[in-house]
């Protein structure tokens, strides 16, 4: 197929549809890691066109919501100093940390800029010399090699003023951590296409053989959505637990060798705290120490606070798949996308704000 309308064809998505139906035998669940695919599944209602014996679960794929308070917290107290220019993208601007979010932080004197490439936080950083400049990373696999190239040309340009505070995440060690939780009840998993364009499949190898677990790469439009899940649907029924590419037009076995050499050559692995879920081994990416002249955690003094999570959000249970959004006792009601409680209210990826904005009337 050539054209984005061929992936949302509601013909041929009845077509898989039928073809699931008339394989699937049992109840099952199926994790989609990734919330930009969560939004797709709601927005398109996927659920519909899918047999009830289907329990889709949404997992923890929202760089934002899994982006730890303290950090946020970290990054408002920097924004605040006199001699730092806080950058960061847009979605983490009004992620609540213990107190406040960075928005709120910026109404009250903070210097808070919002880029689109981590290229710009560099180019602030060159024209304001006379300025710490913190770049504020977050996300996946997706953004490192980004962020890692923005590293690479500041240390090029040999700027002594500019700075990263690095919340990477990994994937794969995440999905590790859920399958080994007895709480979360997995028959097949949806793997993110755009991770494993850039990281490849061998991972997910090694998750699908160590859990027994189908794994399919998948894509992000509705047809790519129904093709993986009838692809796992066909694994389960199979007794099969192999990992399949649904996403082939980018996703390869190997990923991107060019981007994993630039992450490689930045980052080095190190344990992560993620947002509401806890302590996840090796799921975080630090910068290696021929860049710590550039790690804002190492080269600037932080007040030692408590973080909080405000009200009553549940976002660690939704991230991990235990409850959905409108199992949420504040959903819709003290936490809306105007006054998000949790961070997964806030992001373009996060379920509660995927299930406010195309659920919320229908429940
Ligand atoms: S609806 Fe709001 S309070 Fe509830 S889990 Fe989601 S972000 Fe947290």
């Amino acid at each position: 197929m050539k054209y984005i309308d061929e992936y949302r064809n509601k013909e041929l998505i009845r077509i898989i549809s039928d073809k699931i139906r008339s394989v699937l035998t049992k109840q099952i669940s199926i994790m989609e890691i990734c919330g930009g695919q969560t939004h797709t599944i709601l927005k398109y209602n996927l659920e519909e066109f899918l047999p009830a014996k289907i329990n889709l679960i949404h997992g923890p794929g929202c760089p934002v919501c899994v982006t730890p308070i303290d950090y946020i917290d970290k990054a408002i107290e920097l924004s605040m100093k006199d001699d730092v220019i806080l950058v960061s993208f847009g979605d983490m601007l009004r992620v609540p940390g213990s107190e406040k979010d960075l928005l709120s932080a910026r109404a009250n004197g903070g210097n808070v800029r919002m880029v689109y490439s981590p290229l710009d936080s560099v180019k602030i950083a060159s024209e304001n010399p006379d300025t710490k400049v913190v770049f504020f990373a977050v996300g996946f696999e997706t953004t490192a090699p980004a962020n890692a190239r923005a590293v690479i040309e500041a240390d090029r340009l040999g700027l002594i003023n500019y700075y990263m505070l690095c919340s990477h995440m990994l994937v794969p060690p995440a999905i590790e951590a859920l399958m080994s939780n007895n709480k979360v009840k997995l028959d097949g998993l949806l793997a993110a296409g755009h991770v494993c364009t850039v990281m490849g499949l061998r991972e997910y190898e090694l998750l699908s053989e160590k859990f027994k677990m189908p794994v399919v790469a998948m894509g992000f439009e509705p047809l790519d959505i129904m093709n993986a899940i009838y692809m796992v649907v066909n694994q389960i029924e199979e007794n099969r637990f192999d990992v399949e590419n649904q996403y082939s037009r980018t996703v390869t076995r190997e990923g991107n060798a060019h981007a994993i050499e630039i992450i490689n050559k930045v980052f080095t692995k190190e344990d992560r705290e993620w947002r509401g879920i806890g302590v996840i081994k090796n799921s975080g990416l630090k910068l290696r120490n021929e860049y710590s002249k550039y790690d804002a955690l190492l080269n600037f003094d932080f007040e030692k606070k408590e973080t909080m999570v405000i009200g009553n959000c549940i976002a660690g249970e939704i991230l991990q798949g235990l409850n959905k959004p409108a199992q949420c006792s504040s959903f819709g009601k003290e936490c809306k996308p105007e006054h998000p409680l949790g961070a997964p209210m806030v992001s373009s990826e996060g379920a509660c704000a995927a299930y406010f904005r195309y659920k919320r009337s229908k429940n």
